[in-house]
């Protein structure tokens, strides 16, 4: 079986995380500061908050704005649910904005066009690693006086120019979560340039205490969002080769560009964008559009069939079951994100993939492909008679 994207884990990790058990601190120790001071300089803020996960820190990020409930934040269909999710939580309202085929999130002056007098913040997501318009949006979110929350969650070593990914909104979130790049386990860092900010998230994070004389003083409602001292030094030791994640993702990026670049039916996501530097989360492509997506289940049968995990990443957010029941879309609102959701397929993509294991992945791929050109019962159809 080739799987989708394992974590990469070292012997100096795992020293880490035994180093830490050989103490008496658990949590809230040197190893959090030790975490935190390598995502905040990996991200190119100055304050980092790290919490246990990163739809927390979304949750976070958005209670440290304080917005009104009730109120409208503007963001991005195409993503992983939990970007929405956590405006549920915080009672606000997602107002969903199609996206742009070559970027994959909304356009920053559509965004723009969505506020309305009920909008309190804009919610932007990197997806896959491939950066949204982070420079104009801000512009335009300035001079409306309104926040941006960057979910950075699958983008740790993007670039825009000389400034990383995490640097862009008035908060951003990092996540660590086992298939990301750099993995604590579980866990989610926020960072942010205000210090008034972090002060209010490491606040909310630890129940809502402040640091008192003779201990603590609870003075608001938080939340017990802690990260272990395990999962931050493992983090911290990730971290550490974050600049060699990055350029193995990329090159295996190119291994499988150049064997698909030639495939019928197959269209890739290109490996250069000018100015900017793409830390690749999942290797995504995209077959050939079908209704519901039949012809991608299909193949996903195929590749599952001779042994080659894969998922579909991802199926828009509104057309979610809950999202659908709650706020009543039925498809055909968000056409473009529709399409990318009907037509992406996410490939097996991680640190110690071999060449041959790329070189079934697309041979297999081709040759369900041309099954299905020929109208062939492939070898999953074939299963299910
Ligand atoms: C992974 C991810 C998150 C956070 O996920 P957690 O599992 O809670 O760490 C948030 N947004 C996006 C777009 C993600 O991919």
């Amino acid at each position: 079986m080739i799987p989708l994207g394992p974590p990469d884990v070292r012997p100096e990790d795992v020293a880490a995380v035994r180093e830490v058990l050989t103490t008496e601190r658990l949590s809230r120790g040197p190893a959090e500061a030790r975490f935190e001071a390598r995502a905040a300089r990996a991200a190119g803020a100055a304050h980092a908050v790290a919490v246990n996960s990163g739809t927390s820190g979304l949750q976070l990020a958005l209670r440290a704005l304080a917005p009104e409930r009730g109120a409208e934040v503007v963001t991005t269909p195409y993503s992983f649910v939990a970007s929405a999710n956590a405006l549920l939580h915080e009672g606000l309202e997602p107002v969903f904005v199609d996206i742009d085929p070559g970027t994959l999130s909304p356009p920053a002056d559509a965004m723009d066009a969505a506020v309305t007098s009920r909008t309190a913040a804009f919610l932007p997501v990197h997806v896959y690693g491939r950066p949204y318009p982070a420079a104009e949006l801000r512009h335009l979110a300035r001079r409306r006086g309104l926040p941006v929350v960057e979910d950075a969650c699958e983008a740790i070593g993007t670039r825009i120019g000389d400034d990383a990914a995490g640097s862009f909104g008035d908060l951003a979130v990092l996540s660590f979560y086992p298939n990301k790049q750099v993995t604590t386990g579980e866990g989610g860092v926020v960072v942010t340039s205000d210090a008034a900010l972090a002060e209010r998230l490491r606040l909310l994070r630890n129940q809502g205490r402040v640091f008192a004389e003779d201990g603590f003083d609870q003075v608001e409602l938080g939340f017990s969002y802690r990260l272990p001292e395990m999962s931050c030094a493992l983090g911290a030791s990730q971290l550490d080769r974050l600049e060699e994640v990055v350029t193995r993702r990329a090159a295996i990026a190119a291994a499988y560009d150049e064997r698909l670049r030639e495939l019928e039916g197959v269209t890739t996501l290109p490996l250069e964008e000018p100015g900017r530097r793409v830390s690749w989360f999942v290797y995504v492509v995209f077959v050939p559009d079908s209704p519901e997506g039949e012809l991608r289940d299909r193949i996903m049968g195929g590749l599952r069939a001779a042994g080659i995990e894969c998922a579909r990443y991802f199926l828009p957010i509104h057309l979610q079951p809950l999202y659908r029941e709650r706020f009543g879309y039925r498809g055909g609102e968000f056409p473009i994100a529709e399409r990318a959701g009907r037509t992406c397929l996410a490939l097996p993509f991680f640190h110690r993939i071999t060449e041959e294991q790329i070189d079934r992945v697309v041979e297999t791929l081709g040759a369900t492909l041309a099954a299905e050109r020929r109208g062939a019962p492939t070898a999953s159809s074939r299963r299910g008679r």
